[in-house]
């Protein structure tokens, strides 16, 4: 009996060191872990206790993760339609990603980025059955979306030397 929980502990210990698992309460989707906030911050805010977590708001790089944030989100609270995820501009030229990761996948909704208001440089994901994209102004307070590695190997950004 010891041996076994001996052995199972080392396993256990093995599989998490290799990222396989995500801390709870955070859910699994490829290699990424996400978590839902379900209070409203401001963009930089919202990165902020991202990073408190050690992650980033979410960098969305595919169809499949794009739904699965929406059906995350709508699972925990059908009242929410949007969320904060980690786009970002500066000079309107380029949209960045705050974890890094290059923006190639992008998801705009119909007639967006508009800027509308002059001050549109943090992206909103609408979510309730779409998972396409708004530029808004970074102030808004919204509920918000962190990502991060399931193997803090992987975390972008950081070298491993
Ligand atoms: C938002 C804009 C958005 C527009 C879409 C406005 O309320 O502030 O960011 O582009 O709605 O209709
Ligand atoms: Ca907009």
């Amino acid at each position: 009996m010891a041996i076994l929980t001996v052995f199972m502990t080392l396993c256990l210990i093995a599989l998490s060191s290799s990222g396989r698992f995500c801390p709870t309460k955070w859910s699994k989707v490829g290699s990424k872990c996400f978590k839902f906030f379900n209070y409203e911050l401001s963009w930089m805010e919202a990165e902020k206790t991202c990073l408190d977590n050690d992650a980033n708001l979410a960098s969305v790089h595919s169809n499949k993760e794009g739904t699965f944030i929406s059906y995350l989100i709508e699972s925990c609270s059908p009242a929410t339609d949007e969320v904060w995820i980690g786009g970002y501009t500066v000079s309107r030229e380029l949209w960045l990603w705050s974890d890094g990761s290059k923006m190639i996948y992008k998801q705009w909704a119909k007639g967006e980025p508009n800027n509308a208001k002059g001050n549109e440089n943090c992206i909103i994901m609408h979510t309730n059955g779409r998972h396409d994209w708004n530029d808004d102004p970074c102030t808004r307070k919204v509920s918000f979306i962190c990502a991060k590695n399931s193997d803090p190997k992987l975390f972008n950004g950081k070298p491993i030397y």
